[in-house]
């Protein structure tokens, strides 16, 4: 049917009203104080569903704004507060148009609802358009989308063999507390952890069984990163990288001497290696700066490295601070 703007004239408000009461959205239009002058089948059936009326106020003809913002307030949703804030700000014309989307309450707290706020004149007088939409089923798959990219984002920066973080993680995480420690002006320590004689190790035992020393190494590792912020990864090979935010060398030494004794508490036997226990252990080099703007985190690692050499030269199984 074609409506042309002279026949709009003769058309009676029940035209208009079935038109509304047709559309699944919920519409209502109201005055800018919350009267609602008009609404559909759809919002008189269900408008309960995406706001939480208090039952003296389950008028749903008569909107109050204040009533509603008090209620999202006391039960601690502060996306409904938002909702009613962007219903005045067109009231008030401070924007011309308002969107959200936000989950149910009550009884609908596992759906989504998007709403829509736009204004109109006549006569210079205001009226407010809300239209509210069930968007459960879009919401969802958007919502699973994001957390398969999060899970293969996390895939991509973990170690297969150990479940630590890779490489990738390290970059990432070595990045962001540098410059986090460089905003608080405290220190940062990296150490980097590399097993003694494992080619050996895995000529004589095979590489599953020096896999297994991988794992087991990692455990130790991961069991000692006991604070907020301490991380550890598999910097590639038989070498991991630990990173102490927030700790001094001191503080440092004492979970690195820890880790050293775990592993060699884990005695596991090394015929080859050079280290008299002739059990599978450890070098570690550390190193502790206050980042500056000036330096890259880069020089933070080749600082724990060198130190690493020198605790592999001075002959393994021990830990060493950079030194200038
Ligand atoms: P050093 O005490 O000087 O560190 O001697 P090293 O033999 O540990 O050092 P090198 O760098 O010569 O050899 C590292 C060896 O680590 C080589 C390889 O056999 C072993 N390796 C590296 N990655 C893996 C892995 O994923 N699994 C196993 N089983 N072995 C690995
Ligand atoms: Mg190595
Ligand atoms: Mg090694």
């Amino acid at each position: 049917m074609v409506v042309t703007c002279e026949s709009q004239h003769l058309l009676p408000a029940s035209f208009y009203q079935a038109a509304l009461d047709s559309l699944q959205a919920q519409i209502a239009i109201i005055s800018p104080d919350g009267r609602v002058l008009a609404a559909n089948a759809s919002w008189k059936n269900s408008v309960d569903a995406a706001f939480p009326f208090p039952d003296a106020t389950r008028d749903k003809l008569n909107i109050s704004l204040d009533v509603v913002a008090d209620s999202a307030a006391f039960e601690g949703r502060p996306d409904l507060q938002a909702v009613i804030a962007g219903i005045r700000s067109v009231a008030n014309q401070s924007v011309e148009q308002f969107y959200k989307e936000f989950p149910g309450a009550g009884p609908a707290a596992k759906k989504w609802f998007s709403i829509q706020v736009t204004r109109f004149l006549v006569d210079s007088s205001v009226s407010i358009v809300l239209m509210l939409e069930d968007i459960t089923s879009q919401k969802l798959v958007e919502l699973q989308l994001i957390e398969k990219k999060l899970l293969l984002e996390l895939q991509a920066a973990t170690d297969e063999l150990t479940g630590i973080p890779n490489r990738r993680g390290l970059d990432r995480t070595l990045e962001q507390e540098w410059k986090r420690n460089e905003r608080t002006q405290t220190p940062l320590t990296a150490a980097i952890l590399d097993v003694d004689h494992f080619k050996r190790y895995n000529d004589l035992f095979g590489h599953l069984a020096g896999d297994e020393c991988l794992q087991r190494v990692a455990d130790v590792i991961r069991s000692h990163m006991r604070r907020a912020g301490d991380f550890a990864a598999r910097f590639g090979g038989e070498e991991f990288v630990l990173l102490l935010p927030n700790t001094p060398g001191k503080g440092a030494e004492i979970v690195l001497q820890s880790i050293l004794n775990a592993v060699r508490k884990l005695a596991i036997r090394h015929p080859g290696t050079s280290v008299e226990s002739r059990l599978l252990t450890v070098s570690i080099g550390y190193s502790t700066m206050v980042p500056a703007r000036k330096v890259s985190a880069d020089t933070l690692l080749h600082q724990a490295d060198r130190a690493l050499y020198a605790a592999k030269t001075n002959g393994r199984d021990q830990i060493v601070c950079f030194e200038e």
